[in-house]
């Protein structure tokens, strides 16, 4: 996984910003818009499988989006006409790409509909670390290219993606809002934290800063960059 070389000659470790993606870095719950227009209508009896614990997040998203009754360009075209970023997220991007700053998009969510709303804002060139889908004769096959050794059926894991950041140097910002950014939040060096992320890291007595937008992971990442070059 590459990361930048930036800030590492003064022996700090240099900041890396990481962000969920449904409900994060998109206002919206993306995976879930598509399932409510072109999903099966029992798409919410497999959620609440997974959410009672009887099948994975892997099991759920897969049976879920074998059901659709869409092709990849459909549902791009309606994901670009629904969904949008959050405030400053691409003012964090811009200030990132300025100072060799890594940004990425973390999500257990499918690279498809992630890449069509970073295009529409402008932002395609942000790297995803996301399980990559292949569509071939209305079939969709997943790819799952960061997952922890031995425990690859679990599917992608965000935790193992933010330490391998972390081993190559990086001081990870890390923002999320759900269960599957839980494993990230105990590892990284700065959370940010809502809806039920807020409420696991309070049960974990994991800190966190409050997330709203990235206005304030922008202010954090920035004082870090200004703090090191002391
Ligand atoms: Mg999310």
């Amino acid at each position: 996984m590459k990361t930048t070389d930036a800030n590492s000659a003064n022996g700090r470790m240099h900041p890396v910003v990481l962000t969920d993606f449904d409900d994060t870095a998109a206002a919206q719950n993306v995976a879930e818009m598509l399932l409510n227009q072109f999903g099966d209508p029992y798409w919410k009896d497999v959620r609440q499988s997974f959410r009672d614990g009887h099948i994975s997040l892997k099991e759920y998203q897969e049976i879920t989006f074998r059901n659709i009754k869409a092709d990849r360009a459909t549902m791009q075209a309606y994901v670009k006409d629904h969904a949008n970023l959050r405030p400053y997220f691409r003012e964090l991007w811009g200030f990132c790409q300025s100072n060799g700053i890594h940004m990425a998009v973390v999500s257990q969510g499918l690279d498809f509909y992630i890449q069509a709303v970073l295009d529409t804002e402008k932002v395609g060139k942000v790297p995803v670390y996301a399980v990559a889908t292949e569509f071939e004769d209305g079939e969709i096959t997943y790819h799952y290219n960061y997952t922890i050794p031995g425990k690859e059926s679990a599917g992608n894991s965000k935790g193992f993606v933010v330490e391998s950041f972390q081993k190559e140097g990086a001081y990870v910002f890390f923002a999320g809002d759900g269960h599957s950014d839980l494993e990230a939040a105990r590892v990284a060096n700065v959370t940010f934290a809502h809806r039920n992320l807020a409420d696991f890291c309070d049960g974990e007595n994991i800190p966190y800063h409050p997330f709203e937008d990235f206005k304030g992971i922008l202010v954090a990442v920035r004082n870090y960059l200004l703090n090191t070059q002391k």
